[in-house]
């Protein structure tokens, strides 16, 4: 067995393959597949990823391994079956599907050590290359005479651990904790030797006789106002010492959380839970849909189910969308099950995420909490996937590779025979489709557990009010509620129902409109900078003063961006006191957490924001929900975009009188008598499903099809418009008479860092070998996207259609 199987970093479509090469006899009995090992590639030294190991290799002279990177794999073996069928499903290459699995650490630059674990007893060997420290650099261990073998032992074996410390990171884990050498009436006599010039050297001094114990360095320094020149002159006197503590990076205080019991359930919910306990019990896969409105007690069955899961000694992963993984939502789980949950949430630093992602691996949790990429956790006995708000567009990743979590969640269930459990309050058509057929099971759950009824949801005409002579963008029912909340002292969420929340300049004499110059999308306004930025390349220039077209002064911003909503709201209601959330005012580390605590805390009357403040917050004081522009997704060239309106209206209601307080929601539109509008005033999914079932029949849109969207993307306009005529021609030979390609056309946006952008769409009901047949076409470009820089983008069930 000296033959690895090497699936290596050259991000390459002609690369894509194994590669084979020979285990030196320092990495026999250590290498396993899931481990990363460097490898000679052409005269480069590269990292890959051991997928198999055996003893023949159909090559005669094998170029050794040249370093082993892991001694524990960092991918399970189910995990490199799933980068497999990842590949294949999603068409990416094998190690971009297997690199999407791994904490971003381990893609980068970090330094390995070896730490003894207290209370372990040695070898004698290893005893002698510790020399009593307990943590040394892996290159000693690497210059000693000892052997991987017998490293790997003592891991296995769990008498030491190897550990990934992030370069950059370093300073973060650690704190300089200052204290007294001495002791205190030998500080005294010190005190009195100091001369009386030395002003905060005596401060220092006197401030440990008072308080002999060690304190941070930093607020020392806060406490005396003074720099840490003055410390290292005591500590050159003898007097003080430091040391460096390692401070471990959880974010989350995990002993100010209260535990929490579970609750006797409701007999919905305990109609609801026992499928689920059920498949668990049984060990058989099962998908089971939870569809109840918001506030019915999903939450609660997740984790009474986790608790089965953990009962019986298997593991659980939670997804939950990246914007509402909120400190409240955690909060909930670590409630109940406490330091057994990791959360993996893009807000933690790199170093953050790896720690949590460490404690998975080393079965230190049973229970993760994360957004789309927790879904890869390496976990081995999985009990439960649980994926919360299933409906959400965020599951899906909209780069290499282009999976859906729901998609990986089902896998791994299916081969590991376990329960998945889709909970939503408006679930897609494509799930709700599936459990009407009888392939998911259906939970409902139709009452709030507090029994109080849902929020009364106020439609409001805008069209009306504009002939009213109101052309502001608060109808004046709007401002009514809204001053009534204000003088009740309760509180108000507002919605800008936008997916860009952009602001463009236009001309209003000749109707120009700005537009980058490398992208065919109009510039947007940025009122800090005063600046025209283009949001898909970093283009950005000056607001012109006159029209570049015609030269007229009358240059005016158009669009309603949640500044200018605030501007207007303030001057039309003084008094309030608004709270704006929207991409700018999150972009800091912690900012959303921050604002929503203000919020919470009442030091606002209004939350105003974009769909990131519609999802899974709970404030007690909220009395009022009121969206802005409910239309203003309906427009958009989007074939979901009458589902995403429905799913986002009751999303935000759901908001509104989640307490003792009763509830109301105003939408304002241009089109009140939209199915998705007024259905979702009225809480009702069945006919809004049943309606929109029909339309997407009638234009052959999943559920009823699959799509595959293909992009072909060149600097030259003219090839691009050829490559795709033939990528369409060429595909339609192969596919079946039932399959539909509609284009090429020029995609949505036709025009990205000066790269030309042209697509097709392939619409089809039974298509098994259509992953093939891509995959031959594109193989008849293989030169051009070589050589002349084309590229080829396959999105399998796209969500994106911009
Ligand atoms: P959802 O996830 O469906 O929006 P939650 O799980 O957040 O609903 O439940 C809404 C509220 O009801 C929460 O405050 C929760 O603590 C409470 N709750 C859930 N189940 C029960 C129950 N069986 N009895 C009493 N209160 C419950
Ligand atoms: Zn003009
Ligand atoms: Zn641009």
């Amino acid at each position: 067995m000296n033959v690895a199987k090497v699936i290596v970093d050259v991000p390459s479509f002609a690369i894509d393959q194994t590669f084979d090469y020979e285990i030196p006899d320092r990495f026999t009995h250590v290498l396993t597949p899931g481990m990363r090992v460097i490898v000679p590639f052409g005269p480069r030294k590269i990292m890959g990823f051991v997928v198999e190991i055996t003893d023949t290799s159909s090559f005669n002279k094998l170029k050794p391994i040249e370093e082993v990177l892991d001694l524990v794999p960092v991918l399970t073996k189910e995990l490199l079956d799933l980068g497999k069928w990842l590949a294949h499903r999603t068409l990416s290459l094998s190690i971009v599907a297997l690199q999407v699995m791994l904490p971003q650490v381990l893609k980068s630059k970090y330094k390995k050590e070896i730490n003894r674990l207290s209370g372990e007893v040695l070898s004698d060997e290893l005893e002698d290359l510790f020399q009593g420290r307990d943590v040394i650099p892996f290159e000693e261990f690497e210059a000693s005479a000892l052997n991987y073998q017998h490293l790997k032992k003592a891991v296995d074996a769990g008498e030491v651990q190897i550990d990934y410390i992030v370069k950059s990171k370093i300073t973060k884990k650690f704190e300089t904790f200052v204290y007294p050498k001495k002791e205190i009436h030998l500080l005294e006599e010190a005190l009195h030797d100091l001369s009386q010039s030395a002003r905060k050297q005596r401060a220092i001094i006197e401030f440990f006789i008072e308080n002999p114990q060690e304190i941070k360095q930093k607020s020392l320094l806060q406490t005396i106002g003074t720099t840490t020149s003055t410390v290292k002159a005591l500590i050159d006197k003898g007097l003080l010492d430091t040391y460096q503590k390692e401070t471990y990076r959880n974010p989350y205080n995990d002993d100010a959380i209260e535990r929490t019991d579970p609750l006797p359930l409701k007999p919905e919910q305990q109609q609801a839970i026992e499928p689920i306990l059920a498949s668990i019990e049984n060990n058989e896969h099962e998908v089971i849909l939870v569809h109840g409105v918001t506030g019915s007690g999903k939450t609660e069955i997740y984790l009474q189910a986790i608790q089965e899961v953990i009962k019986k000694g298997k593991e659980a992963i939670v997804l939950v969308p990246e914007i509402s993984l909120t400190p409240q939502m955690v909060k909930r789980f670590k409630g109940r099950f406490g330091r057994n949950v990791a959360v993996m949430h893009s807000a933690l630093s790199a170093g953050e995420k790896f720690d949590e992602w460490r404690k998975i691996q080393r079965k230190e949790v049973q229970v993760v909490v994360g957004a789309r990429s927790a879904i890869f956790s390496p976990f081995e006995n999985l009990g439960i996937i649980i994926i919360d708000e299933e409906h959400e567009t965020s599951y899906k990743q909209e780069d290499q590779p282009r999976y859906h979590a729901r998609d990986v969640a089902i896998k791994r269930g299916m081969d590991q025979n376990f329960p998945v459990v889709l909970g939503s309050a408006t679930p897609t058509l494509e799930s709700y489709a599936r459990a009407a057929k009888g392939v998911y099971k259906l939970a409902t759950l139709t009452k709030r557990t507090n029994d109080k009824p849902l929020p009364e949801v106020i439609t409001v005409d805008m069209r009306s009010e504009l002939h009213a002579g109101n052309r502001t963008m608060f109808s004046r029912l709007l401002m009514e509620k809204i001053r009534d909340c204000i003088a009740k002292g309760e509180q108000i969420v507002l919605l800008l129902n936008r997916r860009g929340y952009s602001t463009f300049i236009m001309c209003r004499d000749c109707g120009h409109v700005k537009e980058c110059p490398h992208c065919d999308i109009a510039l947007t306004y940025h009122k800090n900078s005063h600046l025209l930025k283009c949001h898909y390349c970093s283009y950005e220039e000056a607001v012109p003063n006159v029209c570049p077209e015609c030269s007229s002064d009358l240059i005016r911003y158009f669009g309603t961006g949640t500044q200018r909503v605030e501007e207007s709201l303030t001057q039309l209601i003084p008094e309030a006191r608004v709270i704006r959330m929207d991409v700018d005012t999150t972009r800091r580390k912690g900012a959303h957490e921050k604002l929503l605590r203000e919020f919470s805390e009442h030091k606002a009357d209004i939350l105003l924001g974009t769909q990131m403040i519609a999802k899974g917050l709970d404030f007690e004081n909220v009395t009022l929900v009121g969206v802005l522009t409910a239309d203003s997704m309906l427009h958009l060239p989007d074939f979901r975009s009458s589902e995403k309106t429905f799913q986002l209206l009751t999303q935000v209601s759901g908001r509104a009188g989640r307490h003792d307080l009763p509830g109301e929601v105003i939408v304002q539109t241009y089109t009140p008598d939209h199915y998705s509008i007024e259905l979702a005033s009225e809480y009702n999914f069945e006919d809004f499903y049943k309606k929109e079932m029909a339309m997407r029949r009638a234009f052959r849109y999943p559920p009823y099809y699959y799509l595959a969207l293909i992009t072909i993307t060149h600097e030259n306009h003219v090839q691009v418009v050829q490559a795709t005529q033939q990528f369409v021609q060429q595909l339609l030979m192969k596919v079946g008479p039932e399959t539909i390609i509609l284009g090429p056309t020029p995609s949505p946006i036709p025009r990205i860092k000066d790269r030309y952008r042209y697509q097709c769409m392939i619409k089809y009901k039974h298509e098994p070998e259509l992953r093939t047949f891509i995959q031959e076409v594109t193989n008849n470009f293989k030169e051009q996207i070589q050589k002349h820089d084309l590229q080829v983008i396959v999105d399998m069930q796209p969500y994106q259609m911009m």
